[in-house]
């Protein structure tokens, strides 16, 4: 099919041929695009339109990663040592008869081991899921295929496809230009050059042109800043510029958390605690105690390095962090980067876009204005059927369009300066492009006007493109067959503009009477300005529309000089409803402590109608429009900020200054956004925060989250599934680490009783702090949200994981538990000493005793833990069901080790006796009530503040 020598593997010399060539090339066709077929055969020709990802750590790398784990480092340090020890007493034939040489060792070692492969497949799952995710929020691109214009997944585009480019999307392949409007792409991701570049259809280059300044091409990855264009795919995949060099691919990122650093932190910190500890023991052993051997000492500091570092701790955040993350996609917010989920827990303040975010984005026209008539429109939807009927009269007398020469031309107008589609879909309307343009077709489809009569009589020739900081857009056409109303003077072409009313009125001197074009009074301004404020003030979306007969097409970028000396068609307003689960996200936000903001491009007056409607403005609260904004110093915007919940008729950089000063009044702030010139401000915004259906694909890019419905409600639900997360964090973090200081103090204490031993061995507390503590503390990681979870205010973000009385907590209920583990192991010590059985010559049982106990009481705190203030009985125990499937196994397993032979010799336990199991149980269950008084307590103090 390719007879030149530029096939799509050697995508070199495309810029030497014009467009038909290139176009020949693929036998497609600029207007009725490939057929079905032919995008068959291309595809299977040329595969997927996907590039291989060969960015990220490669497989050694994140399983190195896992063991520079300094914890893992300190396990390592400790093997050494007791495999050492062990070693001595091996030569000295110290060893008793069956017991297995250097046993903490290997296990030691078995553990380091696992933990690392544990840690790799955790990490590499995440990094996997992480990409699918991303290419869950992949780009769509609209094609030509058939005669018809769709919308396909940049996947399934194939060499000969024309594509249609259009402001704030990414470029999906690399292609020939065959028609362009003001077309402006960043080719950063490509050649490094931060300008945009301007591209043209028609220019003739030479072979050796380099490939920064090809500028009849397009090549994927890169950005379209602004205009539209049409564009014949020339190479996809790995055939593409982009997939030649797929190293500079971003890889996947994969942030640690401030949670995480923190606690890379704290490891840090425990490690050189332990070795303080090791030190400390050691001397102080010998200096003051006098008890026991060096090798006893040794043991103890061994074990109470072991018993400091929390080994599952680091495991479990991470779980916690990516369980997170598939729940809230599961609510359709899709995190593309990790620290969001936890930021989005301590969100003060929710800045959102009105148009589809807050509202559904399903515009429907329900009433316009021209010079003499006022209509009101009938239909739902996007079907064009309906009727048009005078706006006052209570009866349907519907009037004939065609009859009034200012409603076909304001009909004309909404047609011509229109980049939608309308189409038939299974039976159903649907619109490809903006639903405001959707609108304004199916408002002339009502009238019998269709898009395609229109290309012959009035084909399109230049156009200024919209933009959010513009508010306007506007479209040039050749006059080739039009109503003779629409031209009194004898041009050859007409420009057709529609935007903002207030902006497009400012710059008409005239106004559409009857047939005729007549100087506008000021009266007449008047009329439409109280028109178009009346439309608002009802929350209505209002554009106004204008038209100018030209002699010659205006050059590019003259958009200032030519959108001047208009003539005003008339006004069209559309309702654009509230999404209906907005009212109540709103609410929740309130009681959470979180204020929402509502900033839009649209009118003051319909921005309020919305707010107000949906709870966003309360009575007092201010409305502050894009031009006061821009008169006000950071100064004294921050001195307004706190009191005004909408921002109306704001421009992108707007939203910069806005997120800027909410920052500095300490606020962390979500912020919405849809287009190209919002990337600044989601960067700048603690969340970031793209819309997955209307979002360009350079927001995406800059955000942090992006909502695959685009509805507010989904923000809501992410920052409450935040809290959730981070509050379990902070649950289970109390969990592992309060059992490590009860360990710590247990280990510490039996020497300074002059106890001859060890109560625990390391392999017993990493058995603890790996399987005991570590299974309950991932169920705990799963626990549902807590009723009262949106109706606290967000935590501070900088404040430290110990805050509000976690750290107490922690060595309060470590104490606790070393208080009951050392009344046992002072009064079993006696008592097993006191009662040497069979199985027990030494009376060594009582450290079994202290260990089940440990274990035990574990279970119960776990099982009062799950909840702050409300006791477990008050809780529905199989509302999370995880939490008793790992009480249950964790027992069980305890048990095993206490009375399965091979486990009791392997682990250094004893047989207990029933009566002695049971006195363990009833210690244990001290804990679980300890919690629960604790609560009660809390309950109490609670009341009497009040
Ligand atoms: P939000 O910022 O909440 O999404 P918005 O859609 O009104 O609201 P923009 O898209 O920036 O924000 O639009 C700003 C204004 O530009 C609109 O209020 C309207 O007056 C005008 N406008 C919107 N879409 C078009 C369009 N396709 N053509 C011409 N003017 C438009």
């Amino acid at each position: 099919m390719i007879a030149n020598s530029s096939s799509p593997n050697t995508p070199l010399l495309w810029h030497t041929l014009g467009a038909h060539q290139t176009l020949e090339q693929f036998q497609s066709d600029h207007k009725t695009g490939l057929t079905t077929q032919q995008v068959a055969a291309h595809l299977k020709q040329y595969g997927p339109n996907e590039l291989v990802e060969t960015g990220g750590r490669s497989t050694w790398e994140i399983l190195l990663d896992q063991f520079t784990n300094i914890m893992l480092l300190l396990l390592v340090a400790v093997a050494l040592i007791s495999g050492g020890l062990d070693f001595f007493d091996w030569k000295a034939g110290k060893l008793d008869p069956g017991e297995i040489p250097f046993k903490d060792t290997i296990a030691i070692f078995a553990i380091v081991i696992l933990n690392g492969l544990l840690g790799y497949f955790q990490e590499s799952k995440a990094e996997k899921d992480l990409a699918a995710l991303k290419k869950l929020a992949s780009s769509r691109v609209r094609v030509i295929r058939d005669r018809k214009t769709l919308e396909v997944d940049s996947k399934d585009l194939v060499p000969g496809d024309i594509m249609l480019l259009e402001a704030g999307g990414q470029v999906a392949a690399d292609g020939r230009l065959l028609e362009a409007a003001n077309l402006q792409i960043r080719e950063s991701a490509l050649t490094g050059e931060a300008q945009a570049a301007n591209k043209r259809v028609d220019a003739d280059l030479p072979p050796d042109t380099p490939l920064g300044d090809r500028i009849n091409l397009v090549y994927q990855g890169t950005e379209v800043l602004q205009g539209r264009a049409a564009v014949v795919v020339t190479s996809t995949g790995m055939q593409t510029e982009l997939g030649r060099i797929a190293t500079m691919l971003q890889s996947v990122e994969t942030e640690a958390t401030p949670l995480q650093k923190r606690m890379q932190l704290l490891s840090k910190v425990l490690v050189s605690g332990a070795l303080g500890l090791v030190a400390l023991v050691v001397i102080g052993g010998i200096i003051h105690l006098g008890t026991g051997s060096w090798k006893e000492l040794l043991e103890v500091s061994l074990s109470m390095a072991v018993a400091i570092v929390p080994e599952g701790l680091p495991a479990v955040i991470t779980v916690t962090l990516a369980l997170g993350t598939q729940r809230m996609v599961k609510r359709n917010a899709l995190i593309r980067k990790l620290p969001a989920v936890e930021t989005l827990g301590s969100v003060t303040t929710i800045c959102s876009d009105k148009t589809g975010t807050l509202t559904q984005n399903k515009m429907v026209v329900q009433l316009l204005h021209t010079s003499s008539t006022s209509l009101r429109v009938t239909g739902d939807g996007y079907a064009p059927t309906g009727e048009f009927a005078p706006a006052e009269a209570q009866t349907s007398a519907a009037i004939d369009p065609q009859e009034q020469p200012e409603l076909l031309n304001l009909l004309t107008a909404c047609t011509i300066c229109n980049d939608a589609v309308l189409q038939q879909d299974k039976g159903s309307w649907i619109i490809l492009g903006d639903p405001t343009e959707g609108a304004l077709l199916t408002l002339a489809g009502k009238a019998g006007f269709e898009k395609d009569q229109w290309a012959s009589k009035l084909p399109r020739v230049a156009e200024f493109p919209f933009s959010s900081e513009r508010k306007r857009m506007s479209v040039i056409a050749e006059v080739i067959d039009a109503d003779p109303a629409l031209v009194d003077s004898p041009s050859h072409y007409m420009m057709f503009t529609k935007g903002s009313p207030e902006l497009i009125l400012e710059r008409c001197t005239q106004i559409q009477v009857g047939d005729r074009a007549q100087a506008i009074a000021e009266a007449q301004r008047q009329l439409i300005l109280d028109q178009n404020n009346q439309m608002a003030g009802r929350g209505l979306r209002v554009l106004g529309f204008a038209c100018k007969p030209l002699t010659a097409i205006p050059p590019e970028g003259s958009d200032e000089a030519s959108e001047r000396e208009l003539v005003w068609l008339g006004l069209v307003a559309m309702l654009d409803a509230p999404r209906p689960e907005v009212r109540d996200a709103v609410a929740r936000c309130r009681s959470a402590g979180i204020r929402p903001i509502m900033i839009t491009g649209d009118h003051q007056l319909t921005a309020q109608a919305v707010a107000e409607d949906l709870g966003i403005a309360k009575p007092g609260d201010r409305a502050l429009s894009g031009r006061e904004l821009e008169r006000l110093s950071l100064e004294e915007l921050a001195d307004q900020v706190e009191h005004v919940s909408v921002y109306a008729r704001v421009a992108p950089e707007h939203k910069l200054r806005i997120v800027q000063v909410l920052q500095r009044k300490n606020h962390i702030v979500a912020m919405t956004g849809d287009g190209v010139n919002d990337a600044p401000a989601l960067k700048q915004a603690d969340i970031g925060i793209a819309m997955g259906i209307t979002g360009t694909d350079v927001s995406k890019d800059a955000s942090d989250m992006v909502l695959l419905d685009d509805n507010f409600a989904t923000i809501v639900a992410a920052t409450e599934e935040g809290r959730v997360v981070y509050t379990n964090i902070r649950r289970f973090i109390k969990y592992i680490l309060g059992s490590n200081i009860g360990e710590l103090l247990t280990i510490g204490a039996a020497p300074l009783l002059g106890l001859g031993g060890v109560p625990l061995s390391p392999l017993q507390i990493l058995w603890m702090n790996l399987v005991t503590d570590g299974l309950p503390a991932l169920a705990l990681a799963v626990e549902p949200a807590e009723p009262d979870v949106m109706k606290r205010p967000p935590h501070d973000p900088s404040e430290s994981i110990f805050a509000r009385g976690l750290g107490a907590y922690m060595i309060r209920i470590g104490i606790v538990l070393a208080i009951l583990a050392i009344g046992l192991m002072s009064w079993s010590y006696g008592y097993a000493h006191a009662n040497l059985t069979a199985e027990d010559p030494h009376g060594d049982r009582w450290k079994t005793m202290v260990f089940t106990t440990l274990c035990i009481a574990q279970m119960g705190h776990a099982l009062a833990i799950r909840s702050n203030s409300r006791l477990t009985i008050e809780l529905n125990p199989f509302s999370n069901p995880f939490l008793l499937a790992a009480v249950f196994l964790t027992s069980l397993l305890q048990l095993a080790l206490v009375y399965v032979p091979f486990m009791r010799s392997f682990f250094n336990t004893h047989y207990l006796s029933g009566s002695e199991l049971g006195i363990c149980l009833g210690v244990s269950a001290l804990m679980f009530i300890w919690v629960e008084l604790e609560k009660l307590a809390y309950r109490w103090y609670a009341k009497t503040r009040k």
